[in-house]
């Protein structure tokens, strides 16, 4: 049977030309890079190198690169480096779980948070974050590009408010990267978080940005590897992995390639609406008034793949969050995965029950839509053939799941 894999925003397979970058790092070019012999120095080569790539693709110093082991670590790294008992963190009620769970753990180390709720489209008001600053708040943390509708946040103009503040500000840019170009510069950043598993590169490998100066403490402690800001023998083969990812990821930016997702994803989109009771999460409400903090719009009119023609919220090109009436999304997960297809749905299993989308739900979805919506998120290799089985199979299976479904008949409690 065809498989499509519609869940990039879960993770993204390695690129062959990422596997044939790392392969000789397993084996003949082992080296630990701290070692002075010649077996290290060839690895401690391959990280400059790789680290060069990766300043280049944040718009930064070599110097301000660290390499990590993922996301969930940089996110970690920017609250629990950066609080001190009495501080103030403003975040956002849609961020992901790397960064509401560290809020939460801060709570117990005398942090207080504030959760800024998203508009009903998806999008963070930075004037409700500049109303959120007070005295003590030291850090701000706002996603670029939310994993679930793929909704881009006005980052550049939170920037502004972090430095006319004087408040540290972190971006969870995971989702961002390889779909968005990145200039931290013009983000207005002290930190950023990526992941290589998001772009086509090896899981269990990271990069932060770190502004020069930044008083960030370091999570690991031992030896002084990255300028002593992360301890741990380097991840050679993942970090020489990670650097070819961007380096393709930098390369379909300018190439078309992230345009013709956002087409095929537009594609697909609108043809998943047809399907009557249905409609987008992280859309601009039919007749409200139309955000006036259009940033990338004003600044960068040909972003690639992010802009909406027909829309004003900015969203990443590969992603479509999209509810359905009358269904389990649950169900329609299970139902599209048996024709081959792969998508994720609006909810989440946390201890065992099902729970609906926190993003969804701060968006203010009630929980039956939120359970019932599902993200298709598309890798940068999709096809037209991948988005036609897609067209082929949903309506049926949503058709079929109506029919049989207790959401339908109003017997679900
Ligand atoms: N931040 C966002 C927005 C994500 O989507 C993810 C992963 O889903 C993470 C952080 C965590 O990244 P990692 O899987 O590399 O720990």
């Amino acid at each position: 049977m065809k498989r499509v894999y519609m869940d990039a925003n879960a993770t993204t397979p390695l690129l062959p030309e990422v596997m044939e970058a790392m392969r000789p790092y397993w084996m003949e070019r082992f080296g630990n890079a701290s070692s002075i012999h010649q077996d290290g120095q060839l690895a401690h080569a391959a990280v400059d190198h790789a680290r060069a790539t990766m300043a280049e693709f944040f718009n930064c110093h070599d110097a301000e690169v660290v390499f990590n082991s993922g996301g969930t670590e940089g996110d970690n790294t920017a609250i629990f480096g950066l609080l001190h008992p009495g501080d103030h963190f403003i975040t956002t009620s849609i961020e992901h779980s790397a960064i509401l769970e560290a809020a939460k753990r801060m709570a117990e180390h005398g942090v207080e948070t504030t959760f800024v709720a998203p508009q009903p489209s998806g999008l963070i008001d930075p004037t409700d974050i500049l109303r959120a600053v007070r005295p003590e708040t030291r850090l701000i943390s706002v996603m670029l590009a939310n994993n679930e509708t793929g909704v881009v946040q006005p980052v550049e103009q939170i920037g502004k408010i972090a430095a006319d503040t004087g408040i540290f500000f972190h971006i969870d840019a995971v989702q961002g990267a390889g779909k968005v170009r990145f200039d931290v510069r013009r983000f207005g950043c002290h930190l950023l978080s990526i992941s290589a598993h998001k772009m086509h590169g090896p899981k269990g490998i990271g990069a932060m940005f770190v502004r020069r100066g930044t008083p960030v403490e370091s999570l690991l402690v031992g030896g002084s590897h990255e300028r002593r800001r992360r301890a741990g023998t380097e991840n050679v083969p993942g970090i020489v992995g990670f650097a070819k990812a961007a380096e393709l990821a930098m390369h379909s930016l300018e190439d078309g390639v992230i345009d013709r997702l956002a087409q095929l994803r537009d594609r697909l989109e609108a043809g998943v609406l047809q399907i009557p009771g249905t409609g987008v999460n992280g859309a601009q409400t039919p007749g409200a008034p139309g955000p006036d903090f259009r940033t990338w719009e004003s600044t960068n009119p040909k972003e690639p793949g992010i802009w909406e023609s027909t829309n004003p919220i900015l969203r990443v090109a590969n992603t479509t969050n999209i509810w359905f009436d009358n269904l389990e999304g649950e169900a329609l997960v299970i139902a599209l995965d048996l024709k081959g297809v792969a998508v994720s749905g609006g909810s989440a299993c946390h201890s065992g029950a099902t729970e609906p989308s926190h993003v969804l739900m701060a968006m203010g979805l009630d929980k039956t839509r939120a359970r019932a919506s599902l993200r298709f998120s598309l890798l940068k290799t999709a096809t037209e053939a991948d988005v036609d089985y897609v067209l082929h199979v949903v309506p049926e299976a949503v058709e079929h799941l109506r029919a049989i479904s207790p959401v339908a008949a109003g017997t679900a409690g």
